[in-house]
């Protein structure tokens, strides 16, 4: 198909992320992409800095994964998970349980993060009715957080940058605490827990759970708070009786500096959403894995087992691939790569901090965020990125890079001076 066709079609009959059908925002035609480069139609290659949303941590077209969804495909795609089990599921299953806390130990395979997010607070209300506390069924978050775009995964996204207003009336209602104010690094200051000892004091026996990002809030903020939240939350949520959910989604699998974020603090959560990375990028696929008592307490319920089934639950080629990245990352040096990524985002986006249009710059594992004072315009600086030969997609105040754990430090550098570069002419543009 010609690309003038079809960008044509697309235009007039499918929905992007987020986009108005009446005044859709540009998009790229990508034809392949290789290691950390995406093609475009035209020929031009863009060094990616998204990772594809965080997923594609070893790069795109990676031989190794490749080699696993083939071998997987000649054997079988799909088949149920009701009555059926097979080997993909149970290899990836034995290769990453003993990569997270020692408690987890049921793991229920999802089909996406969001759906990840659904099954866990599931789990939390089935808990709670089990044992005859139905009462217990709310559940409290911190601002700025995001946890997915259905519907109860959206009741605990931000209410403000989240899809709270537009939906209010008709999403559940839950507890919202401020953001933790001691930021990841500085020292910690005890008042920072008081709003959610009050809360669990005031509400504890309405609330299943609390539900955090662990260390680093993604879609919702890109902010990074101090270990010691969670050492207190996990304490506070002991004492008043409510389980404590960790999403990694966004932080699973080395993107902040260790394998998955709760390690910072060295607390265990009651239940555990993985996803994202968790294929390298490569199919949709998620996580929920909660302790042996909690599983046992859900069944023992009445409904007698936990009440959840996609079709496509436990995926066999989404199972080989995420094996095959697991296995992969783990068999490489990936800690020193993740702080060699650090250093040098550190040492290239410093000078950002001079730029009047930006208010912080933070930088933590293989995650570098440009906190804007203003919103940026999205569509605008996409293309100034696509034209410095970069993959940046800004939203909000933010512009941020979460670049493949492979991109080549010659290559990372021309990630972040490219950006730079964009943001040094975006503000001479609207401050002439
Ligand atoms: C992306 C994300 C989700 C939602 O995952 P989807 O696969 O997009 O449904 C949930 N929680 C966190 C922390 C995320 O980053």
């Amino acid at each position: 198909m010609n690309i003038t066709k079809l960008l044509a079609f697309d235009k007039e009959h499918i929905w992007h992320p987020y986009t108005s059908t009446i005044n859709p925002l540009p998009v790229y035609p990508v034809v392949s992409a290789k290691g950390v480069r995406l093609r475009l139609a035209d020929g031009r290659e863009l060094i990616d800095g998204m990772s594809s949303w965080w997923a594609a941590i070893h790069g795109y077209n990676h031989p190794v994964l490749n080699e696993a969804l083939e071998k997987q495909l000649h054997k079988m795609s799909h088949v149920m998970f009701g009555g059926i089990t097979h080997e993909p599921a149970v290899e990836l299953v034995s290769k990453i349980l003993p990569l997270l806390p020692p408690s987890m130990d049921k793991v229920f395979l999802a089909d996406s993060g969001s759906v990840a997010v659904e099954v866990a607070m599931k789990m939390a209300i089935q808990y709670w009715q089990a044992q005859g506390k139905a009462k217990k069924h709310k559940f409290a978050t911190i601002r700025s957080g995001y946890h997915g775009d259905t519907w109860h995964a959206m009741s605990v996204c931000d209410p403000v940058t989240g899809m709270h207003g537009l939906f209010s009336g008709t999403l559940p209602v839950q507890y919202f605490l401020p953001q933790p104010q001691v930021k990841f690094g500085e020292e910690w200051n005890e008042a920072a827990i008081y709003p959610l000892d009050s809360l669990l004091q005031r509400h504890g026996e309405e609330i299943a759970a609390l539900i955090l990002e662990p260390i680093v809030q993604g879609a919702g903020g890109m902010y990074f708070y101090s270990p010691t939240f969670l050492r207190k939350a996990h304490a506070l949520c002991k004492r008043y009786d409510v389980l404590l959910i960790f999403d990694e989604i966004a932080t699973g699998f080395g993107r902040t500096g260790k394998l998955f974020a709760w390690e910072w603090a060295g607390v265990e959560p009651d239940i555990m959403c993985i996803g994202k990375a968790l294929t390298g990028g490569y199919m949709t696929l998620s996580t929920t894995i909660t302790s042996e008592p909690i599983a046992t307490r859900i069944c023992s319920g009445e409904a007698g087992c936990f009440m959840h089934g996609p079709t496509f639950m436990g995926n066999p080629l989404a199972c080989a691939v995420a094996s095959a990245s697991v296995s992969l990352l783990l068999s490489q040096d990936w800690q020193g790569k993740i702080k060699q990524i650090e250093a040098q985002l550190k040492h290239e986006l410093a000078p950002a901090q001079e730029l009047p249009s930006v208010k912080e710059v933070r930088v933590l594992g293989a995650i570098g965020v440009l906190e804007m004072h203003n919103p940026v315009d999205m569509a605008y600086l996409q293309q100034r990125f696509v034209d410095e030969g970069i993959w940046v997609r800004p939203f909000g105040r933010l512009v941020y890079l979460m670049p493949p754990f492979i991109i080549r430090p010659d290559e990372l550098t021309q990630l972040t001076s490219g950006l730079l570069r964009v943001l040094k002419s975006d503000y001479q543009r609207m401050n002439p």
